[in-house]
């Protein structure tokens, strides 16, 4: 089993955005911190002001791009929302790594570099953690912030050691990059895996294998809600059993295989006799079929079912240059929209309609008495 990659990459952006949304509330607390500390901003007050209007300008936009526009953005193009997106964190990791760089060629200042180094080390690891389902941005963001400040400290000679020990945290943190990609990528696609795999299962817990219909089971759990809303609107449920005449020759005949063609044939009758999406068709067991129907009076089902009746008859099926035919007997019941009857004896009364067809001679359908509540009458 596949899973496709647009179901992946779907995925991604959208568990990317979450992971990115609480990172953007630490930033501006963290920039007032490192500038606080010792009257910092006092001594670097113009770029104090220029950094902190766009730390907190970016993570507001990014706030507020996130909370109200983006929703309607991604209605207009999903592809334009994804950039704003990427576009708008990269600038972040930008902006961070300028200020990063600017503060440490500044001459003394030990205390807030201090700060400023664990705050941005901080910040580099949970950006490359949080953005690890895109390995690009991931890599980027940690670059952003860390590579300018390196060359800067290279350039003018100032902290040497601390810009090794930055190039060598950086290689450091491609690697965890990577070795966070693969493992989100390889859960995610084990949890995608994992809901197909439910949902086909579900699907098999309810279609007959052979015939693609319904099978028992789904009937049984479905017949009583169905029922029930029928006579909420006060309709008539109407049941209609068909079993194969004589089908055990076919098998004798031409073989289970054959056999099995037979059954797959006869569902798609029963498919385009009970066309509406309120009809409930299933193979009910070996060759018979059950049909429920909600939306259609007594005498109309009755119609359908010699509809039925006569296709069944007019089919052939090939095999091995013989031509394959069989009929059908059909019982109908239906309730009483008065009356609050049981699916049991619902399906039974069809059940012995049916049976009074087998023995009256077969091929013709018999519908129970709608009131038979009063006693087992056919017609
Ligand atoms: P009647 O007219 O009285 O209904 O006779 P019949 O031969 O149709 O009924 P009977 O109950 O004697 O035989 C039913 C046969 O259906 C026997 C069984 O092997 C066959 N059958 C049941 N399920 C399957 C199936 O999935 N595939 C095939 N090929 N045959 C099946
Ligand atoms: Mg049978
Ligand atoms: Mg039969």
């Amino acid at each position: 089993m596949t899973i496709e990659t647009p179901d992946i990459d779907r995925r991604v952006v959208q568990d990317i955005k979450t992971r990115a949304f609480f990172g953007l509330l630490f930033y501006t607390p963290l920039f007032l911190v490192i500038v606080g500390a010792n009257d910092f901003y006092k001594r670097h007050s113009s770029f104090c002001v220029l950094f902190g209007t766009l730390i907190a300008g970016i993570c507001l936009f990014r706030l507020f791009y996130r909370l109200v526009l983006s929703e309607r953005v991604k209605r207009h193009s999903q592809s334009l929302d994804n950039a704003i997106f990427y576009i708008s964190a990269g600038a972040t990791g930008l902006i961070w790594g300028s200020f990063f760089a600017w503060f440490m060629v500044l001459p003394g200042e030990y205390t807030s570099k201090m700060l400023m180094i664990v705050c941005t080390a901080g910040i580099c690891a949970g950006g490359t953690v949080g953005f690890a389902p895109s390995f690009a941005l991931a890599v980027f963001f940690e670059l952003a912030v860390l590579i300018p400040a390196a060359a800067l400290m290279l350039l003018y000679r100032t902290h040497e050691p601390l810009a090794v020990l930055v190039l060598i945290y950086s290689v450091y943190l491609v690697f965890i990059a990577g070795q966070g990609n693969r493992e989100y990528r390889q859960a995610l696609k084990n949890e995608l895996l994992l809901v197909k795999k439910t949902e086909e299962l579900g699907l098999l817990a309810r279609i007959d294998s052979l015939t693609g219909l319904y099978n028992r089971r789904y009937f049984d759990e479905n017949i009583d809600r169905e029922c029930k809303k029928c006579s909420r609107v006060r309709t008539v449920p109407v049941v209609i059993i068909g079993d194969i005449d004589h089908f055990k020759k076919i098998n004798d005949q031409y073989g289970h295989l054959a056999g099995d063609e037979f059954l797959k044939l006869t569902a798609e009758v029963f498919r385009s006799v009970f066309r509406r999406d309120t009809d409930i068709v299933a193979r009910f067991g070996g060759e018979e079929f059950i049909a429920l129907l909600t939306d259609t009076p007594a005498q109309a089902a009755f119609e359908l079912a010699e509809e039925l009746r006569r296709r069944m008859s007019a089919m052939r099926m090939s095999c091995n240059g013989s031509e394959i035919s069989a009929t059908i007997s059909i019982g109908i019941a239906c309730s009483r929209p008065d009356i609050d009857e049981s699916r049991d004896t619902l399906i039974s009364r069809a059940d012995n309609a049916l049976y009074q067809a087998k023995k009256r001679g077969r091929n013709q359908t018999v519908s129970a008495s709608c009131d038979e509540a009063a006693g087992r009458q056919y017609r």
